[in-house]
């Protein structure tokens, strides 16, 4: 969790009717390369916390950790590195090898992360009672994590350029990025569940206008 460098509007919803006393928490979610970092750095340079799901994710199962003990028992001790800590990638073989399961491994890690973001939450509203808090999650609804927050944005991006940039940034071919493109929920399904849609096929300033007009519709709400 972070606190912001640098605020240019209040991040605070001081007196907000809407909200209450507990501050705004949003749910960011999208799909691959669609912006959600880089939307999620907007608005902590707002001043909004930003909670990294996928970062919990990668704590979610640290040596010792009963997520630990879960996923050792469930994919063998093999996984454990010589550090004691699970070997992603011999994890990873086994998540994503013939006969594996991803299902299993989500079954167990899910449930922490969900459980350590709620108390990161918790921590925020705990020191900065009216603040918004975003929580940047790519699986938000495929974890069902709706109920941890008040509303969720959603960055969409025509699977084209998502290929384009996932392609350029993480220097794979477009067929591996499609096949994740697969993978995952359609932008039609987030969008269903949004209260904010950021359409980032364009250019990166016109993301940040269309921010902007959130954020101050934001601001205006309370
Ligand atoms: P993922 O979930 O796959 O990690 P993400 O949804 O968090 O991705 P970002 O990392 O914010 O997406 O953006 C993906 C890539 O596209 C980054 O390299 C980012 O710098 C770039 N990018 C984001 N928005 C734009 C834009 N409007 N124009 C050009 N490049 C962009």
């Amino acid at each position: 969790m972070h606190k912001s460098h640098s605020v240019a509007h209040p991040a605070k919803l001081d007196g907000c009717p809407l909200f209450g006393e507990m501050g705004l928490i949003i749910g960011l979610t999208g799909g691959i390369a669609s912006g959600k970092s880089t939307v999620a750095r907007a608005l902590e340079n707002r001043g909004a916390f930003v909670i990294d799901a996928d970062k919990l994710g990668h704590q979610a199962y640290v040596k010792g950790s009963d997520a630990f003990h879960k996923v050792v028992a469930q994919f063998g001790e093999d996984i454990v590195g010589d550090d004691g800590e699970v070997d992603r990638r011999a994890l990873g073989a086994k998540v994503f090898g013939e006969g594996g399961s991803l299902k299993q491994l989500t079954d167990i890690v899910w449930p922490a992360i969900h459980d350590m973001a709620a108390q990161a939450i918790q921590h925020t509203l705990t020191a900065v009672p009216n603040a918004v808090v975003v929580l940047e999650a790519a699986v938000l609804i495929e974890a069902g994590w709706q109920e941890l927050v008040d509303e969720i944005w959603v960055t969409t991006v025509d699977p084209d350029v998502a290929i384009e940039r996932a392609s350029a940034r993480d220097g794979v071919d477009a067929a591996s990025v499609q096949a994740r493109i697969d993978a995952q929920i359609s932008n039609a399904e987030r969008s269903a569940e949004a209260a904010v849609i950021i359409d980032n096929s364009a250019e990166e300033i016109q993301l940040m206008a269309q921010l902007e007009i959130h954020w101050q519709n934001l601001q205006e709400r309370c």
